[in-house]
């Protein structure tokens, strides 16, 4: 993987970091925020699609390993909502669900 680039932990893409959600678990206080500190952190797109799966099957929590408080999720929603007017059409949202159901 080139430098800076980092996996979504809901559907794998990679992309440059800037262009995901950072979520940390700070050490040593294990306490868990979004975008800046040191420790162990796990990348989401900022998309609905992976925000709710991340949410529905704790797939932060487990990149983390450590439970992920509410309080997170409803700030990312809060940044959907404000964001969405940026996203066109929620078109990589479409390509990956019909990529993943193949096999169904
Ligand atoms: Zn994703």
């Amino acid at each position: 993987m080139p430098p800076n680039y980092r996996r979504c932990v809901v559907c794998r893409k990679i992309d440059h970091k800037s262009a995901f959600w950072r979520i940390v678990r700070l050490f040593p206080s294990r306490k868990i925020q979004l975008d800046e500190g040191m420790g162990r952190s796990a990348y989401l797109c900022p998309q609905e699609s992976c925000l709710q799966a991340a949410q529905k099957r704790d797939r932060l929590g487990r990149s983390l390993k450590a439970p992920v408080p509410p309080e997170i999720y409803q700030l990312l929603y809060q940044r959907l909502s404000a964001g969405k007017s940026e996203t066109p059409a929620g078109a990589t949202a479409a390509t990956a669900v019909a990529s993943t159901s193949v096999d169904s």
